[in-house]
C-alpha cells in the first residue's frame, strides 16, 4: 500500500510512525527544511529554549505512551507543582490565582475569600453557583464567555477565563465554543447544574486515581527529543520529501490519490493530511469545493513566543511562581509570560533566569514588528510588571503564524459536515490541531487513529477524521 502524509509535524510523524509499527511505509511531505513543525527546540547560554510549545498536559495519556515506546521514559520530567503560582495581572500589579482554582472554577473557599484578584460580588456570585440546578434538554453551543459568565459572572471571565484560554488557545472566549474546548464542564453542567459540585463530586469519585501526577510533563532535553525519536525510530524510516504539496487529485477510476510536490507528480492508495485545515483546504479545492470551504472557515490564530535569557546576579524579581499572564482588559502587547526555571528544573543554569513571553493572539498586526521592536515592547512591559531593568544577555524570537486553530461556536457540527463530506473520498484521513484536541497529547492520538485506520482489515478505505 501506497501513503503519503502531508505534514511533518507532531500530527504527521506520528502518524508515520505508527504506520511503520503496523509494517506500512509512507512518504512524509513536509516543505520546511526541518521536521517537528511547532515543536522546536533550541539551546543557547547552557539553557533549554523552546520556540514552540515547553510540555503536554500529563493527564491525557497519548504523549507519554508515545515517549515510552521511544525508550525516552528516563527523560520524562513534570512541571514542579510544589512551587506552581500562576499569578493575573489586575490594575498592574500581579495578584496570585487563588488556590484551589480548577481552570476558572473555584473549589475552596478561604482562598477565594481572600484573592484581591475579584470583587465582592464575584466572590458571592461563584459562592452562589453551587446551588444552580441541573437542566433537562438539549443546550445549544455557546461561547465559552457565555457559559462561564453565566455561572460566575463577567469578572471571572475577564480575570479568569480569558487570560486562561488566551495562554493556551490565543484565542478570545467570546467566540472560542464551550462544546469542543471545555466538553467536560458542559458535561457537569448538565449533570450537577453547578460545575463547582460536579467538580469537587467528580473529584471525590476519582480520589487516588491521578495522585501525585504532575499537571504538566516534558522531557529532560525538550520537545526536540520526541521529535528526533520519533524520526530515528520510525522503521521502515519514511521517505521524506522536503517539499510543498501543491496540489491533490482523487482519481476515482483508478481509486488513486495524485499529490504535486516537488514538481512532480506522486501517487497513493491513502492519504494523510496533517498540515493546517486552511492548507488541506487549498489542496483539495479542485476535489472537492465543499469540504474545502469547509476546511478553509477554521480560523487560526497567530502566536510568537520571546524567550530572554538573564543573568541572575542582580535579576531583579523573584522568580516564585510559573509565571504570569495579562487580561485582554490590560494587555498592551504581552499575553503570559512563563518563568522558565521555576516551572521545569533540567532547563535554566543556576546563574541565569530566563523568561518566555508570549504575545499574538487574534490581532495580525503583531507579525508586522520587528524582531527588535517586539524585544523593546515586551522588556518595556516587563519593566512596568515585574520591574525587571536588566538587560537580557540573549534574546529569542519565534513566530508561528496561523498556527492555532480556533474552536469556535459551532465548531462540532463544521466537523460533523467535514466527516460526512469524507465519506465520499475514500482512503483520505485528516489529523491535526485543527480537529479534536490542539494539545501535543491529541495530536499524536489523531495521527495513531488515521494510521491504525489505514493498517485495518479494511485498508484505511472507511475514513475517520480526527475523532
Ligand atoms: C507558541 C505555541 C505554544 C504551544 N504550547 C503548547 C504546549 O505547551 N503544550 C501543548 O500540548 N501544545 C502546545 N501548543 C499547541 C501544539 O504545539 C500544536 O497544536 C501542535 O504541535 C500542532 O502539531 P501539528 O502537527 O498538528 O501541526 P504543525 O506543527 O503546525 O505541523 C504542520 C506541518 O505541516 C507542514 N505543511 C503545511 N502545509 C504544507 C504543504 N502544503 N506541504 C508540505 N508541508 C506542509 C508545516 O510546514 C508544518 O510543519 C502550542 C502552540 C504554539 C503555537
Amino acid at each position: 500500500m501506497r501513503v503519503i502524509v502531508i505534514g511533518g509535524g507532531i500530527s504527521g510523524l506520528s502518524a508515520a510512525y505508527y504506520l511503520a509499527k503496523h509494517g506500512v511505509a509512507s512518504t512524509l511531505i513536509e516543505r520546511e527544511a526541518r521536521l517537528g513543525g511547532i515543536i522546536a527546540t533550541e539551546r543557547a547560554a547552557g539553557c533549554v529554549l523552546e520556540a514552540g510549545p515547553d510540555s503536554y498536559l500529563a493527564q491525557k495519556p497519548w504523549a507519554l505512551h508515545l515517549i515510552r515506546e521511544l525508550g525516552l521514559g528516563d527523560d520524562v520530567i513534570g512541571s514542579n507543582d510544589h512551587l506552581r503560582v500562576t499569578y493575573v495581572q489586575k490594575r498592574g500589579r500581579l495578584v496570585p490565582l487563588p488556590d484551589g482554582l480548577m481552570l476558572m472554577i473555584p473549589t475552596r473557599i478561604s482562598p477565594l475569600l481572600r484573592t484581591s484578584l475579584l470583587g465582592f460580588e464575584t466572590k458571592l456570585r461563584m459562592g452562589m453557583e453551587w446551588f444552580r440546578r441541573p437542566r433537562n434538554g438539549w443546550q445549544p453551543d455557546r461561547s465559552v464567555a457565555e457559559f462561564v459568565a453565566a455561572h460566575y459572572g463577567w469578572e471571572a471571565v475577564d480575570y479568569l477565563a480569558e487570560p486562561l484560554l488566551s495562554g493556551v488557545y490565543g484565542g478570545d472566549p467570546g467566540n472560542l465554543s464551550v462544546t469542543s474546548v471545555l466538553p467536560r464542564f458542559v458535561e457537569l453542567e448538565r449533570k450537577y447544574g453547578s460545575l463547582t459540585k460536579g467538580v469537587l463530586r467528580e473529584r471525590r469519585k476519582a480520589a487516588g486515581h491521578a495522585k501525585g501526577m504532575p499537571l504538566f510533563q516534558t522531557l529532560k532535553g525538550g520537545l526536540g527529543q520526541l521529535v528526533d525519536a520519533l524520526v530515528a525510530q520510525t522503521r521502515p524510516s519514511p521517505v521524506v520529501l522536503h517539499a510543498a504539496a501543491q496540489a491533490v487529485e482523487w482519481v476515482p477510476e483508478a481509486g488513486v490519490w495524485c499529490v504535486r510536490a516537488g514538481g512532480e507528480w506522486l501517487e497513493a492508495d491513502r492519504l494523510v493530511l496533517a498540515c493546517q485545515a486552511y492548507q488541506a483546504a487549498a489542496l483539495l479545492g479542485a476535489t472537492d469545493g465543499e469540504l474545502a470551504a469547509l476546511l478553509g472557515s477554521i480560523p487560526y490564530s497567530n502566536s510568537i513566543t520571546i524567550s530572554l535569557v538573564y543573568d541572575k546576579a542582580g535579576f531583579g524579581h523573584p522568580l516564585n511562581g510559573f509565571g504570569f499572564l495579562v487580561p485582554k482588559s490590560e494587555r498592551q502587547l504581552l499575553v503570559a509570560c512563563t518563568w522558565v526555571g521555576t516551572k521545569f528544573s533540567h532547563r535554566v543554569p543556576e546563574d541565569k533566569a530566563v523568561l518566555r513571553c508570549f504575545v499574538g493572539g487574534e490581532d495580525p498586526g503583531v507579525l508586522a514588528l520587528s524582531d527588535r521592536e517586539l524585544v523593546t515592547e515586551v522588556r518595556a512591559e516587563l519593566a512596568a510588571i515585574m520591574a525587571v531593568s536588566e538587560t537580557p544577555v540573549f534574546t529569542h524570537v519565534a513566530r508561528w503564524p496561523r498556527s492555532m486553530a480556533q474552536y469556535t461556536v459551532g465548531h462540532a457540527d463544521r466537523l460533523a459536515r467535514i466527516e460526512s463530506r469524507l465519506e465520499r473520498l475514500p482512503g483520505l484521513h485528516l489529523a491535526g490541531n485543527a480537529y479534536r484536541g490542539i494539545g501535543i497529547p491529541d495530536c499524536i492520538r489523531m495521527g495513531k487513529q488515521a494510521a491504525d485506520a489505514i493498517a485495518a482489515p479494511e485498508g484505511g478505505l472507511k475514513t475517520t477524521a480526527a475523532r
